[in-house]
């Protein structure tokens, strides 16, 4: 079968010779046009590609109309078929004015007036055409997006799937180096001279450090391999409390005081907001003011379809511009001062994004710290 070209013209004007003689000059014009002599063979026309279609208004009775705007409505979002309708000559009248208003289903509609100027026909069938080709440009565009977008997902998971695998399996040899890095410093730390000294300690260092960053990492990417969320609807409650158990000494130990002015009924996975709060309770013990009490509030608020949970600390604060950039990962601003791996933002923000919800801060150096998340409030059954 001939493949059909993409920008053929379909004409459907089946009184007396306009099928004809418009398919006759736009032939001259070099356009391609194909007649369809009724509106079922239209249709299935209309399911390859077509630049455009010519239709004399006698032929709509309001069936065909309804068949064609089921089948032009239904076109990709890319897609807005251009409509040429051949009216009738002549001043509107009540009739026909209705009569165009019925034809709004066609979506894309021009009117022309018979009788029709041969350079009427070819400037009305060229301005379609031209508008036809930025749609197909469009959907090239929208494909090759697509297909770049597929391709970046996947790409995505095999990461995924690497850094997973890899903090994983990285674990148990790590656990043998540091088990015999320590038995043999052990036994060889009061024979060797303090240079020696120094760099043992250094490579304990970087062993403890490794595995914290290990697990940390393992951390982030079980928030993606985990079973998808089970919800319960005290979860926000819960996964508080269990947060300041995990704390407890931490707590104690900097003398914080904690305040919960109320956490909504939503429901949400207990466990993983339970790392929320302890990522976002334990950065505000962290992150305080030497000479400050510190004092951390969790607050809530309804907003719409969503409930917004407040963090605020008293701690040390950071500049607003970075407010974006702490929550990638291995983003971190105070890299020296403070121990820490910059992966327990970037934790936050997939557990809450996992769950409908947003993440954002609002800080000022010195003056402290206030992270919000979104809950979505779940459908009313
Ligand atoms: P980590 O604390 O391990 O460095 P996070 O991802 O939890 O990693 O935090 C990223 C960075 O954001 C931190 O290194 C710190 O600079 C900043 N930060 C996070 N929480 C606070 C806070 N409550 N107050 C001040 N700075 C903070």
């Amino acid at each position: 079968m001939a493949t059909r070209s993409p920008e053929r013209i379909l004409i459907h004007a089946p009184y007396g010779r306009d099928g004809a003689v418009i398919a006759q000059v736009l032939e001259r014009a070099g356009i391609v046009s194909e007649v369809c002599p009724s509106v079922p063979g239209l249709c299935e026309e209309l399911s390859s590609d077509a630049g455009a279609v010519i239709i004399a208004d006698e032929a709509l009775r309001s069936s065909n109309v309804e068949e064609l705007g089921r089948i032009l409505n239904s076109q990709e979002s890319w897609s807005d078929l251009p409509v040429i309708v051949l009216t009738a000559k002549g001043d509107p009248t009540d009739w026909t004015r209705h009569r165009f208003r019925s034809l709004k289903p066609l979506g894309n509609v021009i009117l022309l007036e018979r009788p029709l100027r041969t350079e009427t026909a070819i400037s009305a069938s060229e301005t379609a055409l031209r508008a036809r080709r930025r749609q197909y440009e469009v959907r090239n565009l929208l494909k090759s997006l697509q297909e770049a977008n597929a391709e970046l997902t996947a790409t995505n998971q095999e990461l995924e799937e690497f850094a997973y695998a890899a903090s994983h399996d990285l674990q148990e040899p790590l656990r043998m180096v540091n088990i015999y890095t320590q038995m043999i410093i052990g036994q060889a730390m009061s024979g060797l001279d303090s240079e020696t000294r120094k760099c043992a300690t250094f490579v304990q260092r970087g062993v403890k450090r490794m595995e914290t960053l290990l697990h940390d990492l393992l951390r982030f990417s079980r928030v993606v391999h985990s079973e998808s969320p089970c919800a319960t609807d005290q979860c926000l409650d819960d996964a508080f409390r269990e947060s300041l158990t995990i704390l407890r000494t931490r707590i104690e130990e900097s003398g914080a005081s904690i305040t919960n002015r109320g956490l909504p009924r939503v429901l949400c996975d207990q466990a993983q907001f339970s790392q929320v709060f302890e990522n976002l309770l334990s950065n505000a013990l962290k992150y305080r003011k030497a000479d400050r009490q510190p004092r951390i509030v969790l607050f809530s608020e309804k907003r719409g379809n969503h409930w917004m949970i407040g963090v605020k600390d008293n701690g040390i604060g950071f500049e607003q511009k970075y407010a974006e950039k702490i929550f990638g990962l291995f983003k971190r601003l105070h890299r020296d001062e403070y121990p820490g791996t910059g992966i327990g933002l970037a934790i936050c923000k997939r557990i809450v994004e996992r769950q409908g919800g947003k993440i954002w801060v609002e800080s000022e150096p010195d003056r402290g710290s206030t992270f919000y998340f979104t809950v979505p409030e779940p459908e009313a059954h």
